[in-house]
This record gives C-alpha cells, sequence and structure tokens, in this order.
C-alpha cells in the first residue's frame, strides 16, 4: 500500500485520538457479532482492501458501475459548468474600446498582458497573479478543512476529464459487467470496432480540450481559422499535440493511478486535516456486523444484532478509484459521493434509512457508539483562519484595483559609469526612465527631475526639453523607454548621493506619478 495512506491514517486517527479505523470496524463487527468476520470476497477488477503490501501494486483495471443519485448529480452539473467554461470562454468577447483586444480572458504573451474581463495586468503588476494564487492555495485549503477532499472528487481537471472519458467509454462499451464480459471474450470485429470508435472518440476530446487551451493566447476566432487552414504559429499545433497527448493518458489510461501516484495533494491534505473536517465516511457503528439480507434477517429474527450493510460491494463497484471505503479513509479516495449514492439506493431497496455511508467524521461515529449527539463544527478555529485570509487577500487585492493608476514611470540608474565630468565642470548621471500610458488613448506627459538646485535636463530622442522638463508623448496601452540624462553644475560633497524624483504629469488631465533615484557624485 502506498505510504501516503499511512500518513493519512495516522495523522487522521492521531488527531482524532483514536485507534485506526479499520480496527474499530474489526472491533465493532468482534464485539456485536461475538466472531471475526470473515474477508469479504475477492471483486474482479478491483485491488484486494488489504492493509498491508508492496509501495507499488500492479494496476488492476477498475470498472466503475454507473450510479444515480444526489451526488452524482452534483458532478454532472459541474462537469458541464467547467467544461463549458473552458471550451467556451475563449470565446467570450469583452468590449474594452479600440485600440484593445476585445477577447474576455486573454494571455497576450507579445505584447506582455493578461486580460481578464475588465482587468488588464501589465508585467510590472505580476503582483496580482501572486495574489490570485494565494486565493486559490487558501479556497483549497478552506475546502479541505470544510469537507476533506471535494476539489478532488468535483473539481480536480483529472477528475473532471476522467469522468467524461469514463461516460463515453460506458457509453460505447457498456456498463460495468457488460464490459468486464467483453473484456475477457477473445477480439471480435464488434469488440475491435467499440474499442477503436471509443479511442477515436477520446482523442477528439483530447484535441478539442488542447485546441481549446491554445485560444487563450491569442484571438480565438482567427487562431481557429488559422489553425483550420494551416496557417497558425507552429508552437500552436505543438501545444495542441502535447495537451492532446497528455489527456488522452491522464483521463483515458492512467485515470486513478494520477491520483494515487502522481498527484502531491493528497498527502499534503492528509497533514492539513483535522477531526472535524467532513469525509465520505462509512458509519460502522450502523452498518456493523455486515451480512447478507439472509443473514441479516437470521440474526435480527434471533434478537441479535445485525449491522445495516449487507455487504452488496455495491459501494465498491461505484468507485472510480476501486475503494472500499468500509475499510476506514484511504487515500485512494477522492471523497466524490459516489459510494454514497449507490449505498443509499441499496439502503431503500432493503427498507433501511440512508447515508449508511454520508459525509461525516470518524469521531461522530465514535460519539454515537457512545450514546452521544454527533457533532459537526464547519465554523472552527481553521475554517475562520482562511476565510480571514481569503477575506483580507481579496479586499488588498480589490482596493489595490480600484487605485489602480493609468500611468506609472519606472527609473533606473546607469550601473557604469555612476558619472560622468564634462570639460566644462559639469557633472552628468545617466538614467533609462520608462513610462507607462496603461489607458487606450495617446497621452501627453510632461516629465520632471527634482532634487538638485540647478538641473539640466536632455532626453535621447524626440522628447522636447526645457530646462528640468520634457514633454514626451506615448501610445494608447504602451510603454515608452528613453535614456534621461541629468546635469547639474552644482558642488556636491565627496561621494555624493542626492535623491532626485522623476514624476510624469498628463498635460491634459493633471494626473501624476513619480519615482525616486539617486544622482551620484564623484
Ligand atoms: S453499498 Fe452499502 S450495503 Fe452495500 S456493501 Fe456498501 S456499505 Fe454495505
Ligand atoms: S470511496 Fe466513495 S467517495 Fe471515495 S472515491 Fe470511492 S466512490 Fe468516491
Amino acid at each position: 500500500m502506498c505510504p501516503g495512506r499511512d500518513i493519512a491514517v495516522a495523522v487522521h486517527e492521531m488527531r482524532a485520538g483514536h485507534p485506526p479505523l479499520l480496527e474499530l470496524v474489526k472491533d465493532a463487527t468482534r464485539a456485536a457479532s461475538g466472531s471475526s468476520p470473515a474477508p469479504g470476497p475477492s471483486t474482479p477488477g478491483l485491488p484486494e482492501p488489504d492493509d498491508e503490501g508492496p509501495l507499488y501494486v500492479a494496476r488492476r483495471k477498475i470498472y466503475p458501475q454507473r450510479v444515480k443519485g444526489t451526488y452524482r448529480t452534483i458532478k454532472w452539473i459541474v462537469l458541464l459548468v467547467t467544461l463549458g467554461i473552458y471550451y467556451g470562454l475563449p470565446f467570450l468577447r469583452w468590449d474594452r474600446g479600440p485600440n484593445a483586444p476585445d477577447q474576455a480572458v486573454l494571455i497576450d504573451f507579445p505584447n506582455s498582458r493578461f486580460y481578464f474581463f475588465f482587468i488588464e495586468i501589465w508585467p510590472q503588476e505580476v503582483y496580482y497573479v501572486t495574489g490570485l494564487l494565494i486565493l486559490a492555495a487558501m479556497a483549497l485549503f478552506l475546502m479541505n478543512a470544510v469537507a476533506g477532499r471535494v476539489w478532488c472528487g468535483y473539481l480536480c481537471p483529472q477528475t473532471v476529464w476522467t469522468d467524461l472519458f469514463q461516460a463515453i467509454e460506458r457509453r460505447i462499451e457498456g456498463d460495468r459487467r457488460e464490459h468486464l464480459q467483453r473484456d475477457r471474450e477473445p477480439w471480435t470485429l464488434d469488440r475491435l470496432a467499440r474499442s477503436g470508435l471509443k479511442h477515436f472518440l477520446w482523442l477528439m476530446v483530447a484535441w478539442w480540450t488542447g485546441g481549446a487551451w491554445v485560444l487563450y493566447f491569442a484571438d480565438a476566432p482567427t487562431l481557429v481559422k488559422e489553425l483550420a487552414t494551416f496557417e497558425a504559429p507552429l508552437i500552436a499545433y505543438m501545444w495542441i499535440g502535447i495537451l492532446t497527448f497528455t489527456t488522452y493518458a491522464l483521463a483515458g489510461h492512467m485515470r486513478e493511478q494520477v491520483c494515487l501516484y502522481m498527484c502531491p495533494w493528497p498527502r499534503i491534505q492528509a497533514a492539513l486535516t483535522d477531526e472535524y473536517a467532513l469525509n465520505v465516511t462509512y458509519r460502522y457503528d450502523r452498518g456493523e456486523p455486515r451480512g447478507s439480507m439472509k443473514k441479516n434477517a437470521a440474526l435480527r429474527a434471533r434478537g441479535e444484532r445485525a449491522g445495516d450493510c449487507i455487504d452488496c460491494y455495491q459501494c465498491v463497484y461505484v468507485c472510480p478509484t476501486g475503494v472500499d471505503i468500509r475499510n476506514g479513509p484511504d487515500l485512494g479516495c477522492i471523497q466524490c459521493g459516489l459510494c454514497i449514492d449507490a449505498c443509499d439506493a441499496v439502503m431503500a431497496k432493503v427498507g433501511r434509512p440512508p447515508r449508511l455511508i454520508a459525509y461525516d467524521t470518524d469521531l461522530n461515529v465514535k460519539r454515537r457508539q457512545s450514546g452521544e449527539q454527533p457533532e459537526f463544527k464547519i465554523v472552527r478555529m481553521r475554517t475562520i483562519f482562511y476565510a480571514a485570509i481569503i477575506a483580507a487577500v481579496a479586499g488588498v487585492m480589490l482596493y489595490a484595483l480600484a487605485i489602480r493608476r493609468s500611468e506609472a514611470i519606472s527609473v533606473i540608474h546607469d550601473r557604469n559609469p555612476l558619472f560622468v565630468r564634462l570639460s566644462d565642470g559639469e557633472l552628468r548621471n545617466a538614467f533609462t526612465v520608462r513610462i507607462l500610458n496603461k489607458s487606450l488613448e495617446r497621452r501627453s506627459f510632461v516629465l520632471t527631475v527634482d532634487g538638485l538646485a540647478d538641473i539640466d535636463l536632455k532626453v535621447v530622442g524626440d522628447a522636447v526639453t526645457t530646462g528640468r522638463t520634457a514633454t514626451i508623448s506615448v501610445g494608447p496601452d504602451q510603454t515608452y523607454e528613453l535614456r534621461a540624462l541629468v546635469s547639474t553644475y552644482s558642488q556636491l560633497p565627496s561621494a555624493a548621493s542626492v535623491p532626485l524624483t522623476f514624476s510624469i504629469t498628463d498635460a491634459k488631465t493633471g494626473e501624476r506619478a513619480s519615482a525616486v533615484d539617486h544622482f551620484r557624485g564623484p
């Protein structure tokens, strides 16, 4: 078994302050039945529910069974919404006025811009991206604190695409039983045709996934035309090829192996969880001792206690990662809730209450066992902490956006030489000045340098200079870089470093921005 699972279980049990869940399940069974439960039958196509094993076991193909229910419906809705956004967003238009792209979400590498609806991020404002990453991480932590691996079960791209690929597979190869049967049979024309169609459709989805990705980096309708007429840049075809291959391999073939062996999140998540996080939990206090309907009926007839679990394995058959949740927390469990739907259907058929498997905590199972009321603590220190960080970071970002200026200036002193003494005794420093015009119209800026009594400013290029000011015209949504030569006859102390303020003022609106550097002397 993977060591991550041991870590997950160990951390979980340590925090919950009770022995491993599997032992509790066994204890509950023994206590109720007075005997050791026989291990469940080996399930074709599913890993054995062993606790021990090698670090890596060869993959046994999983044939997840179709299931209906609340969580399956939620998963379909999430799948449709997330894939709809991913495939459709590049075609959504957003009018930013003339001289600006009208694609709502665009990563414009050639012009170093990121457009997100009304927000336009320049390279100098990469801190917005940092803020977004912090928000994403905190949202993930919050989700984990509230409902465990809800990200993995519903929103992770690996889960969403695997779900889609499995839906295609089920449509063509049939549900679990039919697919298992077909895989046992020798290759026939029908089997070959079905397999060929399945892989073709998988490749089409994968290809469209790669195609949608590149549309975020250029004007989507234009790029689609260029791709169709083979006039698109080579890099676009390369990325489509790479993403077609990875989507096909990860969602079509590797599936749960990605979650078990490649993804770091289950390991991190195990260290971040606590005993109050809701997880898909088998309520062993209610389910044990498990047994067939007949056996349980006989037990009840004798006045003995029988669990609600009829050991039908439906919860295991529907699991996309092949987990038997009745064995306790498992690194392979992505908390998708499909086993809840499967078990609820079984409970309805046998006339028992639903939610033998439910989003719950082991702590609550123990509390019920000892006759106490279950406790659900969604609002607690860690959820408040994560929510507070999210609110603070979002607040800072919104404030920064609200006061965001449409002009900016940055100044860099020449590294070498730091100063030059001219033949008439004048001292000169050279600077690289960058003026940013973030608005969508051409603007005239007056550049002023202050800090020394007598300053002579010269700008290399087509600016108009007078004394310590220069007038510079900057095109819409552009950056203008210039060399500024600042000279003075003032007597400076030895090794002087006098602060200089470079300011730009919009000649029309009076909007202003400034930056500080230093004038160096001998
Ligand atoms: S579906 Fe429910 S009743 Fe059937 S094995 Fe799973 S937990 Fe037991
Ligand atoms: S055990 Fe249940 S919740 Fe976990 S992955 Fe399997 S079906 Fe989903």
